[in-house]
């Protein structure tokens, strides 16, 4: 019989955060692969777990593929475990699932710490419906791609960036995102946590000396939402809109069909 894949989320800072079933998947499984080696070590050490450890980095990920299915076909149990927070989220992980899915190997979450998650929940930005980005990338194109996307997004979005990067994506955003709200999420869970809240100006200002690991939240842009929520009315509810702020019909038709990139007249038959 197959062995099982765990992917088990480890703290972002604060021990605390280890869940008691983390740390009993971790004592009962065959081995773990790691991240880091060297760092899963201290905190199996700290939660006196004793388990042989493999490395399963990003740049040795695919070719770890063989090994672990091989070892999960011999009916051993694996635990995945990242350096901090849940695997496969911008840390190894995506590429043993998909082939262990594959291979109708059984996929087990053990749930816990998640940066992006985490920021989000405490941003005081809308959390029905928001886009992780993960990093942005460093290509040019790429990169200008992605910003293009950021600026017309109308969901709270989730960046990941290093500490030593923050300062330039700061400027790449401040082209894009104007007055909308941000969001930076630093240090959580640990004894610097602090949420700065303002516009791309006022982060960009208090962010200057800041150091350790932070997360970008940024608001869905509202022009977009306003758009769409528009174009979801029917012509009768567009209307009574721009009636109720006392405009006249004409300039109200003129006002519904650019508002739904429409030619007017079309607008006007509607309300002949
Ligand atoms: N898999 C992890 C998770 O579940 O959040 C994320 C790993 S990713 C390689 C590392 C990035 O996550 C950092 O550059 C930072 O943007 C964010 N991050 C991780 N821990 C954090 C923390 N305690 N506070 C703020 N951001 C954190």
């Amino acid at each position: 019989m197959n062995g099982k894949l765990y992917l088990v989320a480890t703290p972002i800072g604060n021990l605390e955060d280890m869940t008691l079933r983390a740390i009993r998947i971790l004592k009962e499984v065959d081995f773990i692969a790691a991240e880091d080696t060297r760092n899963t070590l201290k905190l199996l050490n700290h939660f006196e777990i004793k388990k042989p450890l493999i490395s399963n980095h990003r740049h040795n990920e695919e070719e770890r593929e063989e090994y672990l299915i091989n070892k999960l076909k011999e009916g051993k149990d694996i635990a995945i475990v990242s350096d901090a927070g849940t695997p496969g989220i911008s840390d190894p992980g995506e590429v043993i699932v998909k082939r262990a899915v594959e291979e109708n190997i059984e996929v087990i979450p053990i749930p816990g710490a998640c940066a992006a998650v985490n920021a989000l929940i405490a941003s005081g930005l809308d959390t029905k419906e928001f886009v992780f980005m993960g990093f942005l990338p460093l290509n040019k194109k790429l990169r200008k791609e992605k910003l293009e996307e950021i600026e017309n997004e109308n969901k709270t979005i989730i960046i990941y960036e290093a500490p030593h990067k923050i300062k330039e994506t700061l400027k790449d955003l401040k082209q894009i995102i104007e007055e909308r709200k941000v969001v930076l999420a630093r240090e959580i869970t640990k004894i610097h946590e602090e949420f700065i809240r303002g516009n791309i100006d006022e982060i960009i200002q208090k962010s200057e000396q800041l150091k350790g690991e932070m997360i970008l939240l940024i608001e869905g842009n509202m022009d977009e939402n306003e758009e769409n929520i528009l174009n979801n009315l029917s012509l009768e509810e567009h209307y009574k809109i721009y009636e109720k702020q006392g405009l006249e019909k004409k300039e109200i038709i003129k006002k519904i069909a650019k508002d739904r990139g429409v030619n007017k007249n079309e607008i006007y038959k509607h309300f002949v």
